[in-house]
């Protein structure tokens, strides 16, 4: 645990009781602060009074007497689609609002780094798409390389459940807009911006409001180094912004897809080899093609953001291609499950979202695709330039005719569930098919999260090839 520094004696409030608000009121009292605490939930209230919490309702002005701050779960809206009561009655009393990060920023550093030879680092991937798996990629990288490294964020702990540092670690964070948006402090040392595209729209008010949220992290003054997707014009608008001209290698610009040769530092893959430039010269190069736990463009994309996070903290390219080697990839994300007579299995149920589910079709050359869930804004559309490897499509989800109504021009199926979609899709399938699980659809109309819809999958795939 790091305990939060700078509210010993003081009251803290904590709203929202999941992972992340728990650390954070465990580790506020670990830093001496008096912690008063509140969940919507009546578990989780009660849960909190055993861990010996004092419970306050935080839904009016009065209830912000003498508290210092007010720390919000990332569930929880801030701002939009409306504050929740208990952030508008801290505005209103003037009591600051932050978050778990926000205080793991101003707590990390300790006294005992006098006594280190190398100050622990932070590395932050932020990006719509492609964070977990980068900031997992990084941290096996640095492991496997001998760096101690530790993970934390949106992915592994809560930022203030990780161990203290020791000399030299680098701590790997995941964060995403809702963290990025309301944290007070964000001062990484090596900062990524994987990609870009639309999603939580409704947490942000719009496309806009989503962008700014993630380049908080890049705020002047921010991180040494900036490891930036060029790949949509919000990367790009980023970058320029940050970069002093074209030699400045503070930014390494990376890209899937292009070929980014300039006087600066970047990495890039293209049809399936990792190449990096720096000042205009070669200075590594990886064949990605047959790395299992990276396939397709969209991994590749991860590849360049980890090879030029891991390059900024001073790791050689050797080393860094050893360890994509041995990569087990993650549960959920372009996870191979099984491989029974030429068909493979693959499971990519957080492919929530209309852009990664367009980048896991495109990874396979021909697929047997499972989809459907709960629709998010903006509907199917983006989806349809990028349907030419799928030979049929087998419908899930409440809202499964709809859904499949949308998928203009490929034979669909509308199956409803999760057993008669893979039972089907395994009677027709042929060797050399993927059966792929992309939903492009949230899960919560049949399941409690994407885990349980991937895991669902699998033991599916396991009863029908059996
Ligand atoms: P995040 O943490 O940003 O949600 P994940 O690594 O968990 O990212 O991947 C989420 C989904 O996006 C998965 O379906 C995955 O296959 C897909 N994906 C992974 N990397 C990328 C990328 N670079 N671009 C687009 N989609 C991606």
């Amino acid at each position: 645990m790091i305990p939060v520094q700078g509210y010993t004696g003081q009251i803290v409030a904590v709203l929202g009781l999941g992972r992340s608000g728990r650390a954070a009121a465990l580790a506020l009292r670990e830093g001496g602060a008096q912690v008063v605490v509140w969940d919507d939930g009546q578990t989780a209230r009660d849960a909190a009074q055993v861990d010996g919490f004092a419970l306050r309702d935080l839904a009016k002005v009065a209830s912000f007497e003498g508290v210092a701050a007010l720390i919000v779960s990332p569930g929880i809206p801030h701002l939009y689609p409306s504050p929740h009561p208990a952030v508008a009655a801290a505005w209103d009393a003037g009591v600051p609002v932050d978050n778990d990060i926000g205080l793991f920023f101003r707590s990390f550093a300790t006294d005992d780094w006098d006594g280190f030879d190398t100050p622990p680092r932070v590395i932050a991937v932020t990006g719509s798409n492609g964070k977990s798996t980068t900031a997992a990629l990084i941290h096996h990288i640095l492991v496997e390389n001998g760096r101690p490294a530790q993970l934390a964020g949106n992915i592994g702990r809560g930022v203030l459940d990780i161990d203290p540092a020791h000399d030299g670690e680098v701590v790997v964070l995941e964060l995403s807009s809702y963290q990025t948006d309301l944290a007070r402090s964000l001062t990484p040392d090596v900062a990524v911006f994987t990609n870009f595209s639309a999603d939580h729209l409704d947490r942000h008010a719009g496309l806009g409001g989503y962008f700014a949220a993630k380049r908080r992290l890049f705020a002047e003054g921010g991180p040494d180094r900036a490891v930036i997707g060029m790949d949509e014009p919000e990367g790009r608008y980023l970058a320029n912004q940050l970069a002093e001209g074209p030699g400045d290698d503070r930014v390494i610009a990376i890209s899937s897809g292009q070929k980014l040769i300039g006087l600066g530092w970047s990495v890039f893959a293209r049809k399936g080899f990792l190449s990096e430039y720096r000042k205009g010269r070669q200075a590594g190069a990886i064949d990605l093609r047959d790395i299992k736990g990276l396939p397709g463009a969209h991994n590749h994309q991860n590849a360049c953001a980890a090879y030029a996070a891991c390059r900024a903290m001073g790791l050689g390219p050797k080393g860094i291609e050893a360890a994509m080697r041995s990569y087990p990839g993650l549960p959920h994300r372009s996870q191979l499950v099984a491989e029974v007579g030429g068909v493979a299995f693959v499971n990519d149920s957080k492919a929530t979202n209309v852009d990664s589910a367009a980048k896991a079709l495109q990874a396979f050359a021909k697929v047997r695709w499972i989809c459907g869930g709960l629709q998010k804004e903006g509907g199917l559309e983006g989806l349809l330039p990028h349907l030419d490897h799928v030979v049929k499509a087998y419908v899930i989800g409440r809202e499964a005719e709809g859904f499949a109504r949308q998928l203009v021009g490929v034979a669909t199926e509308v199956c409803l569930t999760m057993d008669v979609a893979v039972a089907n899709a395994v009677a027709e399938a042929e060797a050399g098919d993927v059966v792929l699980l992309a939903p492009a659809a949230a899960s919560f109309d049949q399941y409690d999260n994407f885990e349980k819809r991937g895991e669902d999958f699998v033991r599916c795939v396991t009863a029908a090839t059996l």
